[in-house]
């Protein structure tokens, strides 16, 4: 049977890691062996209005052939923690379901897949449920029922690890993270775990600055190095920890389109030239045009720093491949760049006067297209001097930062790396994984 939630996050900072993370320790509690592997940390559709701060939904997946009593108790004490911690709140829909592995069938399979690229709605979700017999309960709205059945029919091929460390979900305030802790995972465990500390702006990126109970989280590639990685982690005092498989990392929100196929809400890989040369608007945002017979304005925003260095390279007759999500904005549909691949750089040239060929002298334009003339000798001349211009930037590809990007954008270090620490993965055994905190 599988456990899927979503929107659990409250107005008083809850998380919907921290609640599956409560819900596997009693159901742990019942019996060690019921659930063998991690939970799934699933993040959903980036460009979700409704989306809680991460969007992400949660799945537990609980051993087969399991008898009807235990289920029974398993449900019971899922739907009074989901009661007793979610705060059912304007902008909060939280929504449990449990389904059986087998009724994750195409149907299921394809929503959850829909769930990372559209907007879906709570009656698709319901219609569905109803159709594959699955129990299931909800506050609101029932919006969290479409990231609950995401989380628990979506296929993963990549994926990857996140140790999350909690502090008592009483305790609010400033958390107390080393900074230093995090330098140091940066420093000595990139590539393998990512994302910890952004050296360029100089961002701790392990620790949410959010009122939520999550002291930490890293991410990496295998449970073993997440494990011995926050071994040297300083901080206050955790109270849980949990170690969840996601989408984190792995591009799973992006989509091959053509231009003139992009939908808003999407996130999308696509190709053009740039026909309109990048500009900066007041608040620092740069935008520029790309086109493939059909426009789409592209941006990087303040919050990327350093990546609008780069797109302000750019220049008109550049082709690039441009990576990110897509929103209907005042300036109309509107590409949020996370990355971007430049595969041709156009020349460009300096026009320079020509000198005149009898006395050296440089001649001054007469007029536009009228040709040159030498003041000294009055020769004519209509040939200018074309310069190039060496272009101050490389062919490949380029990320926003770290502290800009989003959970599901892969990161540039992780590329060609997705199966490198396939074996180590599997080595792990969940059942001796201890949530209660005792020290790492
Ligand atoms: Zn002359």
């Amino acid at each position: 049977m599988l456990i899927g939630l979503d929107d659990t996050d409250s107005v008083f900072g809850m998380c919907t890691t921290y609640i599956g993370t409560l819900i596997i320790e009693a159901i742990k509690d019942i019996d060690i062996n019921l659930i063998k592997e991690p939970p799934k940390l699933i993040r959903l559709n980036p460009n979700n209005p409704y989306k809680t701060r991460g969007n992400g939904a949660v799945s537990i997946r609980i051993v087969e052939n399991v008898d009807s009593t235990t289920i029974k108790k398993i449900k019971s004490l899922s739907f009074d923690i989901i009661r007793n911690y979610s705060e059912s709140g304007e902008n909060t829909n939280p929504a449990i379901i449990f389904v059986e592995d087998n009724s994750i069938n195409n149907e299921v399979e394809i929503f959850s897949e829909r769930a990372l690229h559209e907007l879906l709605s709570i009656d698709e979700a319901v219609s569905i449920l109803k159709r594959i017999g699955a129990d299931y309960e909800f506050m609101g709205n029932g919006r969290g029922l479409i990231g609950s059945l995401a989380s628990c029919g979506l296929r993963l091929e990549d994926f990857t690890y996140e140790l999350i460390v909690y502090r008592n979900h009483y305790k609010r305030g400033k958390k107390a993270v080393s900074e230093k802790s995090a330098m140091e995972i940066e420093k000595k465990y990139s590539p393998r775990i990512f994302s910890s500390y952004d050296f360029i702006n100089n961002r701790m990126m392990i620790s949410p600055h959010s009122d939520c109970p999550i002291l930490y989280g890293i991410r990496g590639e295998s449970p073993e190095i997440l494990l011995e990685a926050a071994s040297i982690i300083d901080s206050e005092k955790p109270y849980k920890r949990n170690l969840f498989i996601t989408n984190q990392g792995t591009d799973m929100h992006l989509q091959k389109k053509n231009i003139e196929e992009i939908l808003p809400y999407s996130s999308v890989i696509t190709e053009g030239i740039i026909s309109k040369s990048p500009y900066t608007v007041l608040g620092g945002h740069v935008f520029f045009e790309i086109s493939n017979g059909k426009e789409i304005l592209c941006a990087a925003y303040e919050p990327t720093k350093g990546f609008r260095d780069i797109i302000r390279k750019l220049t008109k007759g550049d082709k690039i491949k441009a990576y990110g999500g897509v929103l209907e904005t005042q300036y109309g549909l509107t590409l949020n760049l996370e990355r971007i691949e430049i595969l041709e750089l156009s020349k460009i040239y300096k026009i320079e006067k020509p000198l005149c060929h009898i006395c050296g002298n440089q001649m001054k334009s007469i007029g536009k297209d009228k040709g040159y003339r030498c003041k000294k000798c009055h020769t004519k001349n209509n040939e200018f001097s074309k310069i190039p211009i060496s272009r101050d930037i490389e062919l490949g590809l380029y990320e926003v930062p770290m502290c800009a990007k989003r959970h599901l954008s892969k990161p540039l270090v992780r590329y060609g790396r997705e199966r490198v620490y396939e074996e180590e993965r599997f080595k792990f055994d969940y059942t001796k994984f201890d949530i209660k905190f005792e020290g790492i």
